[in-house]
């Protein structure tokens, strides 16, 4: 090892307190699944966690009863204010059990801790606080006075950030005064079941919040229930569009939060070393699992040599591995599954005929893995630059005029988000106002605060979360 040389700081796995099996929690307990059990395993090392029941179609229907009591007999007649107490205690107690929380989903998704303990864990708590002030103030929501919940919410999220997706869908939820049935993702249960261990600890009345684990069989039987009235949905475009037709027609209300395939636009007057360091973020953030990742790099033609220079330097020293290490900028990929998908993508990429870059790392021999990829020469046709690979995989095009990059980067089915690196705010202004995308950030990328509103155009879906309009989405007579 030479002198600079990082040791190890593995993050210690003590503060877990795990059971060797998890049941359903349904109706404030933790009981049986009618279907076959599944194990979930790190994806760094493919170990195993623990065993997680599936929720077959009759513990749904039990699920989706004890969310609806729990709507007519407790959540529904208590006031705001009392409902805001529930969700600071939450709140409180993520913070409490942070460092927790933090080391389970490092080790059930495979995302570094510096991650999940600087970003995921604290906006989970910040999802809780804001949320826990908006539930005495829904007469300031913009409905009207006193508007109502829907009734009983179905949750279904994915794997790229298992807790920060359930606080997104749970806090504005129940501060809206609905109760909730949630399907956490099949690969990454694991610390949605200890938030409802903080649930009991939080006293909340039985029922109100149910979580329901299993596969994609698991979420399609929840979306269909026919005393389901609102159904949340984060995740694939195709999954969305399955959800969307079984729900059409029906009276339940709708989010969907889709796909991305986000341009991150750099001018030539940006300052390169930042907007290096927001491009790095900007897609190999979360190993690249992550919807509105800046996958497509736009910049323009006469910066191009230098900012990929700097771009590749910057890689080569990103330090991939144990995802529990301190050290660590890259972790492991969240399936198998996924990574089939990166490396399909990723050979398609070089087979149409775009130069393929891979920073040098030494891959770990069990595990998930997938080194961080520069394509360069890519084309609006090449399927890397339409297609969402979910992994730590840059496409790169080029532009000449601002124009130009605006009609490169709207050239989409999707339109989650958008970044613009410049110098000047006349041109961002100017830029981000015909980007056809429900995020853009300007100088900067993946920030999230729960005040800001967050979604997509076309294809990424519809509906808003975060904010005063991810409030509207559960509460009657709102435009979602
Ligand atoms: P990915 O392809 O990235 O795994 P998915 O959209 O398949 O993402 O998964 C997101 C969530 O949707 C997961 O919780 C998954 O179990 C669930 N899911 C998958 N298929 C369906 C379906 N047909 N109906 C409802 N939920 C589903």
């Amino acid at each position: 090892m030479s002198f600079l040389e990082y040791a190890p700081a593995p993050e210690s796995k003590a503060i877990l307190n795990l059971r060797d099996s998890y049941g359903l929690f349904i109706d404030g307990e933790f009981t049986d699944g009618g279907g076959k059990s599944f194990t979930t395993i790190s994806p760094a090392d493919e170990s195993r966690i623990a065993e997680i029941a599936s929720a077959d179609e009759h513990d749904i229907d039990r699920a989706v009863a004890a969310a609806r009591r729990a709507y007519e007999k407790t959540w529904s007649k208590m006031s705001g204010r009392d409902r805001g107490k529930y969700l600071f205690r939450i709140a409180r107690l993520v913070q409490e059990r942070a460092r927790e929380l933090a080391v389970a989903e490092s080790l059930d998704n495979g995302k570094p801790i510096k991650e999940s303990r600087d970003v995921d864990v604290p906006l989970v708590a910040s999802w809780f606080f804001y949320y826990a002030g908006w539930a005495d103030k829904l007469d300031y929501a913009g409905l009207g006075a006193n508007p109502k919940a829907l009734g009983v919410a179905g949750q279904i999220i994915p794997w790229n950030f298992p807790l920060l997706m359930l606080a997104w869908k749970l806090a504005p939820a129940l501060a809206a005064g609905n109760t909730v049935v949630l399907k956490p993702a099949e690969t990454t249960p694991l610390t949605a079941l200890i938030f409802a261990e903080i649930l009991q600890q939080a006293d909340l009345p039985a029922g109100v919040v149910n979580i329901v684990t299993g596969a994609g069989a698991t979420g399609a039987t929840l979306v269909r229930h026919p005393d389901v009235d609102k159904v949340a949905f984060t995740g694939s475009t195709g999954v969305g569009r399955d959800i969307a037709k079984a729900v059409a027609g029906t009276h339940k209300k709708v989010t969907l939060e889709l796909g991305g395939k986000a341009a991150n636009i750099v001018f030539d007057d940006a300052p390169i070393d930042q907007a290096v360091e927001g491009i790095v973020n900007g897609i190999f953030f979360n190993q690249g699992h992550v919807c509105c990742a800046g996958s497509r790099l736009l910049v323009q033609e006469s910066i191009h040599d230098e900012v990929i220079d700097r771009l590749k330097n910057r890689l080569s020293t990103l330090r991939l591995g144990d995802p529990l290490d301190k050290n660590t900028d890259i972790g492991a990929i969240n399936s198998a599954a996924q990574l089939a998908r990166i490396r399909e993508l990723s050979d398609i990429g070089e087979a149409e005929g775009a130069e393929r870059w891979t920073a040098d790392c030494v891959i770990p021999e069990k595990g998930f893995w997938f080194a961080p990829t520069i394509f360069t020469g890519v084309e609006a046709s090449h399927r890397i630059a339409r297609d969402e690979v979910f992994g730590p995989v840059l496409s790169v095009l080029t532009f000449r005029t601002p124009a130009e990059a605006i009609a490169k980067a709207n050239n989409t089915p999707y339109g989650l988000s958008a970044g613009i690196w410049s110098d000047k705010g006349s041109r961002i202004l100017a830029v981000a106002d015909r980007l056809r995308a429900g995020v853009v950030w300007a100088n900067t990328f993946n920030r999230f605060d729960p005040a800001s509103p967050f979604g997509g155009y076309k294809e990424s879906g519809y509906g808003r979360e975060g904010g005063r309009h991810g409030l509207t989405a559960y509460l009657k007579g709102a435009a979602a």
